[in-house]
């Protein structure tokens, strides 16, 4: 039998997406035990302020995780909203948090490079900075003392500020990968592989499968969809190699 193992990312989900949170919960239930593994590639929450956050939309999703990862291996990487996804969610749920981003991983004997997708924006220098920033064990160390009223004030401006951004057709050309950012990726891993592996990533909201080459040596890159409106997707690899985007 063929066996599938499933990659999604870029939900958002949150108190004011009530659809899309019904989809999601319903998809976990339908293949909770069902199928190899689930990763999730960040961006799962709209934000996620951290793990003592107490909206009480936030500790449904997080316990609907849980009661999948009891059933089957479900990998989580953070994203660019839910940066701040922490031990004691992990010790809540039962995932497996992927700490490097990127990272490699193994799907049926085959090598992926997993990512969110932001680190290989690298022509949104101010980004960058603030990404390296904020994934310092300091600066987190200092975000988690402030108080929880404090953290979600401080998301919903940066929020704004990002929106603001992507509205503006200059930041939205920096905000795609670049070969840059792949090649790098490509050549943190070269170590360890014989060929440039293939890339499976969301953030862009960009949904493809992408050719590159890195020294005449071709990849594929696969981009996530994000979930809006009641729809959803997410990327299906089978275990006899065929790998397929599906709507949800
Ligand atoms: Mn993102």
């Amino acid at each position: 039998m063929n066996n599938i193992t499933i990659f999604m990312s870029d939900m958002h989900l949150c108190a004011d997406t009530p659809d899309l949170n019904a989809l999601f919960f319903r998809k976990l239930d339908e293949w909770a035990g069902k199928i190899d593994a689930l990763y999730l590639l960040g961006d799962i929450f709209d934000v996620w302020v951290g793990d003592d956050d107490d909206d009480p939309v936030l500790i449904e999703i997080t316990q609907k995780i849980k009661a999948f990862a009891a059933k089957t291996p479900l990998f989580i990487m953070r994203g660019n909203r839910d940066f701040l996804i922490g031990k004691k969610f992990a010790a809540n749920t039962g995932a497996k948090i992927l700490d490097d981003d990127p990272c490699l991983i193994n799907c049926y004997g085959t090598p992926f490079i997993v990512s969110h997708g932001d680190i290989f924006c690298t022509d949104d220098v101010e980004y960058q900075q603030f990404r390296r920033k904020s994934r310092s064990w300091l600066w987190q160390f200092l975000a988690r003392l402030k108080p929880l009223a404090k953290r979600r004030q401080v998301a919903t401006q940066i929020r704004h500020i990002s929106q603001t951004k992507k509205s503006q057709a200059v930041q939205y050309e920096i905000a795609d990968v670049t070969e840059k950012g792949l090649n790098d990726a490509q050549n943190r891993f070269s170590g360890s592989l014989k060929n440039p592996a293939d890339i499976i990533h969301g953030h862009t909201h960009r949904p493809a499968i992408h050719t590159h080459s890195l020294n005449n040596q071709p990849y594929r890159r696969f981009v996530l969809p994000d979930w809006y409106d009641d729809k959803g997707g997410c990327l299906i690899v089978w275990s006899d190699g065929e790998i397929e985007h599906a709507t949800l």
